[in-house]
């Protein structure tokens, strides 16, 4: 009797290592209903690194109908394998669609892995988007997460987005609505936003990160990403109340407080102190141990103490810009 238990939970355990997708020490990773018909995987809080072969976005399913769509569905060929066997798991409906939030191959690269499967899959992306990766920043990130995953094998050819989009375009795929807005700067110059209405989700893209910190690349502002996410919040420019916001990398929620202040007020933190520096006729590198102890409680998130530094220079510089 005892042995039959132990063998049924043994295999409980074994049946329960195949049903996600598993990364060494980081544990399963699934997609679970995150709103009405949305399923989300929340990747990593980390740096893309050979233990989790370069998965760490958000991946997202939207249910419809007929078929699924799909939103930044991986960082590489191999790992977007991986992650279309989750889709799977969630359902046999065909992939119908795929969004690209932005130009940084984290997100997009994984193309690849649905293109193969569905060749005719429509892939929307901002037009600028589309023209910048095709420029040089696909190569660019190739050659980022090629170093720290070594993982991008089958990735090239790149899988690019196949449909450009504008601002303010609403996109219907079987019967699910979605609205796009972009930004000129604010995680990146190419930086798509999507709603989708059947649903309430905003999807922020990098524009929002938790638990983690991530490069500010020479496209980006950290003085609009600030104004984007308090747009978000004071519900301007057409954004609503939302049931749920997700962000590029870190966990979902219906909450503003608890998903758009803690990334808000760290950005607003590296630029007062960016602000008192230039003010004081200091470099920023003079005032980061102050702002580090306004900082505490980002201390925990991943790249913590490699970014914090190099974020703090960048808003240096923007606040030196904004002053000529
Ligand atoms: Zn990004």
């Amino acid at each position: 009797m005892k042995k039959a238990v132990l063998l049924t939970s043994a295999a409980m355990i074994f049946s329960l290592s195949l049903s996600a997708l598993t990364l060494g020490k980081l544990g399963d990773f699934k997609f679970e209903k995150a709103n009405d018909n949305v399923y989300i995987m929340h990747g990593p809080e980390k740096e893309p690194s050979k233990e989790n072969e370069g998965f760490m976005n958000n991946p997202a399913i939207i249910e419809s109908k007929n078929g699924l769509i799909i939103i930044d569905p991986g960082g590489n060929y191999n790992v977007g394998k991986k992650i279309l066997a989750e889709v799977e798991k969630v359902s046999k409906k065909p992939v119908i669609a795929i969004f690209n939030t932005h130009k940084h191959g984290d997100h997009w690269f994984a193309n690849k892995s649905f293109q193969e499967k569905y060749p005719n899959v429509p892939i929307y992306a901002l037009n600028y988007m589309i023209e910048q990766v095709k420029d040089n920043s696909a190569e660019t990130w190739y050659g980022i997460l090629d170093r720290m995953t070594g993982n991008l094998n089958g990735t090239k050819p790149f899988a690019f987005p196949t449909k450009g989009i504008e601002s303010k375009q609403t996109v219907v795929v079987d019967g699910q609505t979605f609205i796009m807005r972009h930004y000129a700067r604010g995680h990146t110059d190419t930086d798509m936003l999507i709603e989708h209405t059947n649903s309430n989700t905003l999807f922020i893209g990098d524009n929002l990160i938790i638990n983690r910190f991530g490069a500010f690349d020479e496209s980006s502002s950290i003085h609009e990403n600030i104004t984007l996410l308090e747009k978000i919040k004071k519900q301007e420019d057409g954004f609503k109340k939302y049931k749920l916001y997700v962000p590029g990398h870190g966990p979902s929620s219906g909450s503003t407080e608890k998903t758009i202040d803690p990334f808000l007020n760290y950005m607003k933190i590296i630029v007062a102190g960016a602000q008192k520096a230039y003010k004081d006729g200091i470099e920023s590198y003079e005032i980061k141990p102050e702002v580090d102890k306004q900082l505490k409680n980002y201390h925990s998130w991943d790249a913590y103490e490699g970014q914090m530094g190099k974020h703090l220079m960048k808003a240096y510089e923007e606040v030196e810009a904004l002053d000529l």
